[in-house]
């Protein structure tokens, strides 16, 4: 055990504890090698992370450093020039974006997060994010349906903003032109029940269980690379539900639309 406890300080996670003793030293080793394998997932964990952070960041910076050097060639049309310039712009937005989520993800990840939590009003908060989000659902003529009583709950309001932020964006994105995004509060005996009905482009089944993995995008938002994808979304999303120690559930058929179910505590 002291051989493989200073083993793991330098950081190498491959122990084997041949103990087979059923007294107290018997299941101290076992409950190192079950720490061992924990801390050598989180390690796995945070290699990903990084590695995943440096290809996001990476792809735009090309395309940045692409188009830019394009424009230092002087026979450009007006046109040209403009439409490298958008990239450029739409590009370094992007980066911008993905600074700010991870920012965010960071300081939710710190165990001693600061929630600023207050009563307030549910169903205005939902109907001031549909009202902020209004350009682009209009931009795509879809129709929002409220059903919104007053719902008083406890919580921290600028985070829980993200969150109906970040599922009414996908929402919206997910959906074609002419669609409709249901909003619905209801009041459950322990929690305020919000749902977020689409009926949009729905999500595989077998994606269902990653939705919420950092990162995770689907096959679309992949392949359109869409300049407001990061796949953080959901998570920062999942993050601030667990902090709030509420639920979310999601439900979907692929071509017919996704149901988000969220449950928040009243207190
Ligand atoms: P992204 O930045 O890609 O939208 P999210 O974490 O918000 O990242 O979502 C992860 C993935 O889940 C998306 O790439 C998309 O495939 C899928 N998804 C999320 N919400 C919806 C929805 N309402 N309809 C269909 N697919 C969705």
């Amino acid at each position: 055990l002291t051989a493989a406890t200073k083993k793991i300080a330098k950081g190498h996670y491959q122990v084997e504890l041949d103990v087979n003793r059923s007294d107290e030293i018997g299941e101290l080793a076992a409950h190192f090698s079950e720490m061992t394998r924990g801390l050598e997932q989180l390690e796995e964990m945070r290699q990903q992370f990084v590695s995943n952070v440096s290809h996001e960041i990476q792809s735009p910076l090309s395309s940045i450093k692409g188009f830019a050097q394009t424009l230092q060639m002087k026979d450009l049309t007006k046109e040209q020039q403009q439409r490298y310039l958008n990239i450029i712009v739409a590009e370094s937005n992007r980066i911008s974006q993905l600074s700010k989520q991870l920012l965010l993800l960071a300081s939710l990840d710190n165990e001693q997060v600061y929630m600023e939590k207050m009563k307030y009003d549910l169903a205005e908060q939902i109907r001031q994010v549909v009202f902020m989000l209004e350009w682009s659902w209009r931009e795509k003529d879809m129709m929002i349906e409220l059903d919104l009583p007053p719902i008083h709950i406890y919580g921290d309001p600028k985070l829980l903003q993200q969150v109906w932020i970040n599922l009414l964006t996908n929402s919206i994105k997910y959906t074609h032109k002419g669609g409709t995004i249901t909003i619905s509060l209801l009041a459950d005996d322990e929690y305020c029940h919000v749902i977020i009905q689409d009926n949009g482009e729905g999500i595989k089944e077998q994606d269902l269980p990653y939705i919420f993995n950092r990162f995770y995008r689907g096959d679309k938002a992949r392949r359109r690379d869409d300049q407001n994808s990061t796949g953080l979304g959901l998570s920062i999303t999942k993050k601030i539900i667990d902090l709030h120690e509420g639920n979310i559930r999601v439900q979907s058929t692929i071509n017919e639309g996704t149901t988000f179910h969220i449950y928040v505590p009243y207190e």
